[in-house]
């Protein structure tokens, strides 16, 4: 594939190199501008719910709270992340959506009366025991899904998501008199429309089947960016018009005004970021390039787990004009001990050279479209402490997490040495 000049982006190379300067590479860059203008264009919807489990750092939380986005939490750290940016259980902000609770899990949302959005229902059985009255979503699986990949298909007989049978979890929730407030589809990353219109007529079939007194019916996430040079952005009028003609569906038949809840992770904040690392080695095999650069997949973890693309520019450190009339075949690789730390391969995890310009020891490789699925992925594998995460608002750069120490990596097992 033809690599662009110019890859669209909010950093430019100054930028860039000021920030390597200050802080160090690799580093993980956001742009607070991308994140505003990715809300606004979901602001049809009554509420907007962030699924952060795709970028989680507090300060990137606080910052959507401030724009009046709702957030989704999947684990009792996130909802800890949640309440550390400010969202207010008692305003029904936070949702915990999950498909089983854990003890301290489902204690501490009994505790903070924190709404559920129940994916199972042993969970229903499991709250309802001990906070008979909690306000609960359920999530339908609607026996088929979608996905860009195996692993992110949410929905079908190979789910382990959501509810097969909703009607069976009725008996459940009277029998505890939970609050019933919503309906939740989530069927996986990536839209074509013919499918959305399947999952918002089962949305719709399922609300009238249930027949409950219900206030929202939620889009899930899904939303996908293009990652490629060729994709186009989802039309979200169109998206949008298609739920919202459910929503009116579902108002005219219970005769109340249904509201529309959307909850995109990636749609928010994949365009946002870029991860800035350095090149140390050039080396060929019999007749392969090899870049290798100081970001492994313990960093970027996408690559290898799905074979996603990341569109990939190049600044140079000596100030050279880099040739793309004259590219070659160029595979990247970090430094990570096993063969398949490699950010340039396919799903079926086989090595897919990019026509790059030549590249020097020292220059740096730009991976676009990281704030998404990015940092909130990454190990520690191979003992690599986590990277500093870098935060530009109103062209300020702000650290957001500053780099881990090796001696905080151990800490934990040295403190039962
Ligand atoms: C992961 C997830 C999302 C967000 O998915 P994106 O593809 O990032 O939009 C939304 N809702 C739930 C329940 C999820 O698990």
């Amino acid at each position: 594939m033809n690599q662009p000049k110019k890859i669209q982006t909010s950093f430019n190379n100054r930028q860039i190199l000021s920030l390597v300067k200050q802080y160090g590479s690799p580093i993980w860059v956001y742009n607070a501008k991308t994140i505003n203008q990715k809300i606004n264009t979901l602001r049809k919807f009554d509420i907007i719910r962030f699924a952060q489990k795709s970028c989680s750092n507090i300060h990137i939380l606080r910052l959507l709270n401030k724009l009046n986005v709702q957030i989704d939490a999947v684990s009792l750290g996130e909802i800890e992340r949640a309440l550390l940016a400010g969202y207010k259980p008692e305003k029904d902000e936070i949702i915990f959506t999950a498909d089983i609770f854990d003890k301290e899990t489902l204690k501490k949302i009994i505790d903070l009366n924190i709404t559920v959005n129940a994916g199972s229902i042993d969970m229903l059985e499991q709250l309802g025991k001990k906070s008979p009255g909690h306000r609960v979503w359920i999530r339908i699986n609607p026996k088929f899904g979608h996905g860009h990949n195996n692993k992110t298909n949410t929905g079908g007989e190979n789910s382990k998501h959501g509810i097969w049978n909703p009607e069976l979890a009725l008996p459940v929730i009277k029998k505890y008199k939970l609050h019933l407030v919503g309906l939740h589809m989530h069927i996986g990353s990536g839209v074509d429309y013919y499918h959305l219109k399947k999952v918002c007529s089962a949305m719709e079939s399922c609300a009238i089947l249930l027949n409950q007194n219900i206030q929202t019916i939620s889009a899930g996430g899904g939303l996908p960016v293009p990652y490629k040079e060729k994709e186009s952005p989802i039309d979200i009028n169109n998206y949008f018009s298609l739920w919202n003609k459910t929503r009116k569906k579902i108002s005219n038949y219970f005769g109340n005004n249904i509201k529309l809840e959307i909850e995109p992770g990636r749609f928010i904040t994949a365009e946002s970021g870029i991860l800035i690392t350095k090149v140390y080695v050039s080396k060929t095999t019999k007749n392969k390039k090899f870049i290798l650069i100081d970001a492994g997949f313990n960093d970027l973890m996408r690559p290898v787990m799905y074979g996603s693309y990341h569109q990939i520019s190049i600044i140079t450190a000596d100030n050279r004009i880099l040739d793309y009339t004259r590219t070659m075949k160029t595979i990247i690789g970090g430094p990570i001990c096993e063969s398949g730390d490699i950010f340039t391969q396919n799903q079926q995890g086989e090595i897919e050279e990019r026509d790059l310009p030549e590249i020097k020891i020292g220059d740096y490789i730009i991976f676009h479209n990281t704030g998404a699925y990015g940092s909130s992925m990454s190990s520690n594998y191979n003992t690599r402490p986590l990277i500093p995460e870098i935060l530009i608002e109103n062209n300020l750069p702000k650290i957001i997490r500053r780099k881990q120490t090796i001696t905080e990596l151990l800490q934990l097992e040295i403190d039962t040495y």
